[in-house]
Parts: C-alpha cells; sequence; structure tokens
C-alpha cells in the first residue's frame, strides 16, 4: 500500500466545496465561525478536534442539513439552494455516512443501497441492483445482499451505509466519526474500504479520532477547536509539528 499524500499540487482537481467565512450559531452560542475550508476534486481532507468542537456542524452545514448564518458554501461552483428540487440535487452529489448506520431496519442491505437511485434518480430497479452488487462487493458484504441491518454486524452495517452513499455517484463524501460507534474489532475493516475509496480518487472529507487513518490516507488535516479552524496541514508535518498549544494537548491525549 502507497502511503502519505495521493494528491499532489499537479494532481490536484478543481476546488469542489468551498466554504467561505461561514458562520453558525445555535441561540446565541457561535458553533462556527469565520470557517474557510476549501477541499478539491480527489483530495482527502480528514478533521479532527476535540468534541464540541464544531465538526459535526460543518459537515452538516456542507450537506445543509444546517441552514447557515453568515458566510457562503459552494458544491462544485454553485452556491447551495435553500430548498426545493434543486437543493435535494445538489445533496444528493454530496454523500453523508453518520456514526450511526442510520440503514432502514425495515429494508435488505441491498433495498438499502437501491432506494436513493430508483426513488431521487429515477434508475430503472434492474440497474439500480445490479450496481447495487457490485458496490455491495466492491465493500466486501456482496454476501449479505439479502440481509437485514439486524443480521449484520456493526462494520457490516456501516461497509452497507458506503454502498449506498456510493450508490448515488456523489462527487463528495462526508463521513462522519464513521467509526466511532462499533466495536473495536470492526473498524480496521471500514477503514480499509475508506483507505481503497481514498486511493480510487475519491474526494472525501472525514471527521474521525482515527490518527493512523488520517495520518496514512489524509491528504490534508484540519485541526478544529471551538468553532474554528486553527491549523491546517500535510498529515505529516500536523502530527509531527503541530503549531498550536491547543493541538499539541489534544494530540498529547489521542495519540
Ligand atoms: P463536534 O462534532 O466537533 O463534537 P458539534 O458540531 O456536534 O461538535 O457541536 C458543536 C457545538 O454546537 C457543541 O457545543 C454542541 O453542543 C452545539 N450544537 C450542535 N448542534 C446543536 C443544536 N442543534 N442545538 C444547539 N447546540 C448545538
Ligand atoms: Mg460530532
Amino acid at each position: 500500500m502507497t502511503e502519505g499524500p495521493h494528491v499532489t499540487e499537479s494532481t490536484r482537481g478543481k476546488p469542489l466545496i468551498v466554504v467561505d467565512g461561514v458562520e453558525k450559531s445555535f441561540g446565541d452560542f457561535r458553533a462556527l465561525h469565520a470557517i474557510d475550508l476549501t477541499v478539491h476534486s480527489g483530495e482527502v481532507v480528514v478533521v479532527i478536534g476535540p468534541s464540541g468542537s464544531g465538526k459535526s456542524t460543518l459537515c452538516r452545514c456542507i450537506n445543509r442539513l444546517e441552514t447557515i448564518d453568515a458566510g457562503q458554501i459552494t458544491i462544485d461552483g454553485r452556491q447551495l439552494p435553500e430548498e426545493g428540487r434543486a437543493l435535494a440535487r445538489l445533496r444528493a452529489e454530496v454523500g453523508m455516512v453518520f456514526q450511526a448506520f442510520n440503514l432502514f431496519a425495515h429494508k435488505t442491505a441491498l433495498e438499502n443501497v437501491t432506494l436513493g437511485p430508483t426513488k431521487v434518480r429515477g434508475t430503472p430497479r434492474n440497474a439500480a441492483e445490479r450496481r447495487g452488487r457490485e458496490l455491495l462487493d466492491r465493500v466486501g458484504v456482496g454476501a449479505k445482499a439479502g440481509s437485514y441491518p439486524a443480521e449484520l454486524s456493526g462494520g457490516q452495517q456501516q461497509r452497507v451505509a458506503i454502498a449506498r452513499a456510493l450508490a448515488m455517484d456523489p462527487k463528495v463524501i462526508l463521513f462522519d466519526e464513521p467509526t466511532s460507534a462499533l466495536d473495536p474489532e470492526y473498524i480496521a475493516e471500514v477503514l480499509d474500504v475508506m483507505a481503497e475509496l481514498a486511493r480510487d480518487g475519491m474526494t472525501m472529507v472525514v471527521v474521525t479520532h482515527e490518527m493512523g487513518f488520517a495520518r496514512r490516507a489524509a491528504d490534508r488535516v484540519v485541526f478544529m477547536a471551538d468553532g474554528g479552524i486553527l491549523e491546517e496541514g500535510a498529515p505529516a508535518d500536523f502530527f509531527d509539528s503541530p503549531r498550536t498549544q491547543r493541538a499539541r494537548d489534544f494530540l498529547a491525549r489521542v495519540l
């Protein structure tokens, strides 16, 4: 396996997500202040930071699960629409994988994966199922296509959730602590699938406490604290010589 950044200045694609001066408050609590972040096509950005620093809120704003109070967010050059069909279309371009697996309990793995394409994209059922099986194979759960979530391990469920995100052919996938709810023995299999996606060139924003993954798979590490981005840089630079005391304290606790 190749280690380290796989996107260099020369191979880096166009800006895919541009977060510009974004602010977000809940009541009078400011959860995000003056966030600027650009994610380029093919890039893997790992977001780390203490609990409560605004990582999930940032992901939710990018996917417009939250409104923003100031600034703007563009996906592939287009500003996020307020609502309606335009929002649904744009949101379909941004896949999301959450901490809790969020699969539909009364649907099989394959049905979970084909639901979006058939309902949102209008893909014919046959084509959606063919592609769904390919994707389940790709994440290593092809044999479980007919199983219900309750019959799958946490690691298998999360891999189905990744296949479900991929089924919409998103331009980028946001992962919000995808392994935090897993029993330890299942973490590696999910991180391996994510590392493979990264190698295949998928654009990814990954919130995680898995520092080994960050070091191995990230092109760039973003460190958040108190609703702001305090540092960002190549993983080796960040982990070996963090510039802020906040980052040093954080790394001392998690490494
Ligand atoms: P992280 O993901 O880094 O742990 P979050 O983005 O979940 O942090 O939360 C950032 C801050 O915003 C926290 O203090 C949290 O309590 C607050 N917060 C998040 N969502 C809401 C909400 N819907 N209502 C009120 N406060 C919220
Ligand atoms: Mg969070």
